[in-house]
């Protein structure tokens, strides 16, 4: 899912996020509830058509930036009340606040209201915190509104202990969730305690549902994860790495400012088939980046966003036929082999 927080996927026309293949959307509750505020929202006819997105759209519940946005904050059994990062003013989160909200915006799949437990934390009180929001869980699908076409997905927390994401996990799947998330990672705790934890805690979440690593990843770690069994993932990688001039490409990151690409002819990735890459050079987009024109951040942004989706088709595509473990070394080989060689001069 590309990240279009406040209701905007930076740098991109609705449109033009569509033509990446992208079938759904991330927005954020923590971000549109203080502008231009949920209400607000739901009296223009919903984010749907608010944005001009006439697709699913996902909302993260807020518990997250509650957590690494907002300046001061106070978590009690009821919710959390914090500053807003903008103005300071003062606001309250609850699971059923939360899950309003996100009725309000008309989200088709509402994530349940967690806090996001701090990493590195003690085992004590990482327990203390996934209990917190296991009973917000039981809250938040308890003031979800049933309805066609929309759904629910609870979060599995408990930080890098097995015991408790295992309490987590069996505690959401008796609340019973229409898809279920893997919450509390890419917080810091490093890729290889990430996979841990996912080769473990993917296997306790259902089969036959959904699930979601929030906040992941690089490409790497998709396929990763995807090899440990996870289906869905959101990330402002390819949108925030677009607008600096970092493309993601089959040959692994590229940064476009870098000199080597300045009278270079050749396209960014020459297996793209997106419009920066088919009619544009690289020298161009690094000249766009050098002078700080909006048309580099746009197009590359529109790159990483095909790169990412077309990497996610090729994934469906391997397991369909049954072949990921091949497409996995291909990415490797792909990924880690180094960029184009320098041209003659450059
Ligand atoms: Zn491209």
């Amino acid at each position: 899912m590309p990240v279009g927080t406040v209701g905007s996927v930076k740098a991109m026309h609705p449109e033009a996020v569509r033509d990446t293949g992208a079938e759904i959307l991330l927005g954020n509750v923590y971000h549109l509830m203080l502008r231009p505020g949920a209400e607000r929202v739901a009296e223009l006819g919903g984010l749907h058509q608010f944005m001009n997105w006439p697709h699913p759209i996902l909302t993260d519940s807020g518990g997250f930036q509650v957590y690494s946005l907002s300046k001061i904050r106070e978590i009690n059994e009821e919710g959390a009340v914090f500053r807003s990062h903008i103005d300071g003013s003062k606001h309250q989160l609850s699971p059923e606040r939360s899950i309003q909200i996100q009725h309000l915006l008309d989200s088709n799949i509402t994530m349940a209201f967690d806090e996001c437990t701090p990493y590195p934390v003690s085992e004590e009180d990482a327990a203390t915190s996934m209990r917190l929001s296991m009973r917000w869980a039981a809250r938040s699908r308890e003031a979800f509104v049933e309805r066609d076409g929309y759904g629910i997905f609870g979060i599995v927390q408990g930080s890098v202990f097995p015991a408790l994401r295992e309490e987590s996990a069996k505690a959401l799947a008796d609340i019973g969730f229409h898809g279920y998330a893997i919450g509390g990672l890419a917080v810091g705790e490093g890729p290889e305690m990430m996979f841990e934890v996912l080769d473990y805690t993917a296997p306790m979440l259902p089969e036959d549902q959904p699930r979601y690593l929030m906040g992941v990843g690089k490409p790497p770690d998709m396929v990763e994860a995807v090899r440990r069994g996870v289906d869905m993932f959101d990330c402002v990688l390819p949108t925030r790495s677009g607008r600096n001039g970092q493309a993601f490409t089959r040959r692994g990151a590229i940064n476009l400012s870098n000199a080597r690409h300045a009278a270079d002819p050749r396209p960014l990735d020459p297996d793209c088939s997106c419009p920066a890459c088919s009619r544009y050079t690289r020298a161009y987009l690094h000249h766009l980046f050098r002078a700080k024109e909006i048309l580099g951040p746009i197009l590359c942004t529109t790159h990483n966003l095909h790169y990412y989706q077309e990497l996610m088709q090729g994934i469906r595509g391997a397991i369909e036929a049954g072949e990921f473990a091949a497409f996995a070394e291909a990415f490797y080989a792909g990924y880690e082999g180094g960029d184009l060689p320098r041209l003659e001069g450059s």
